[in-house]
């Protein structure tokens, strides 16, 4: 040990150094969260659990039974069974998503041609019973709460040819 390590235990400098980082952390704003007391917002692309919007012309899931998202799943949790209904539309009879299979990829939300299916910011699905992450449609339809909020984006005002088309 030189005289200069010998001069700074003596001066207590190392601890006079970590005082001063504890005092300032002391008056500084505290970053620190107290969940679940406090949440944090989630980001506008966050992937939480998933939700099934509703159509507002049907009140049905906007679902049209494609098949895609179950194609594409790489853990093939998504079970989809589609049938017609008596107005003639594809619709999905039975919806069922396994959460504890699932990795959260997005990649269900990103195939989906009608944004039926899409990733909340909803992320408490903690639960003492594995039976909870097995999410059926109406499941998947009730947490469509917790969709961001550009899902919700109102359909725009028909203008011009396609006002004189009736469409
Ligand atoms: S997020 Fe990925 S793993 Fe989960 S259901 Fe969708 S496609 Fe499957
Ligand atoms: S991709 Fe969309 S429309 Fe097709 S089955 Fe999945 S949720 Fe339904």
């Amino acid at each position: 040990m030189g005289l200069k390590d010998v001069v700074k235990k003596a001066a207590f400098v190392d601890i006079l150094r970590g005082m001063s980082v504890t005092g300032t952390y002391f008056v500084v704003d505290k970053v620190t969260v107290e969940y679940p007391k406090e949440k944090l917002q989630t980001y506008p692309r966050f992937r939480g659990i998933h939700a099934l919007i509703t159509d507002p012309d049907t009140q049905d899931a906007k679902c049209v039974a494609c098949m895609l998202c179950p194609t594409i799943c790489p853990s093939q949790c998504i079970h989809v069974v589609g049938e017609e209904t008596p107005d003639g539309r594809s619709h999905a009879k039975e919806f069922d998503l396994d959460l504890a299979r699932c990795i959260f990829c997005g990649l269900c939300e990103e195939v989906c041609p009608v944004a039926a299916i899409v990733m909340t910011r909803f992320y408490e699905g903690s639960t003492y019973d594995k039976r909870d992450f097995l999410l059926d449609k109406k499941a998947l339809m009730a947490n469509q709460v917790y969709a961001h909020k550009e899902v919700f984006v109102e359909k725009p005002e028909a203008t011009g040819a396609a006002k004189e088309e009736g469409r």
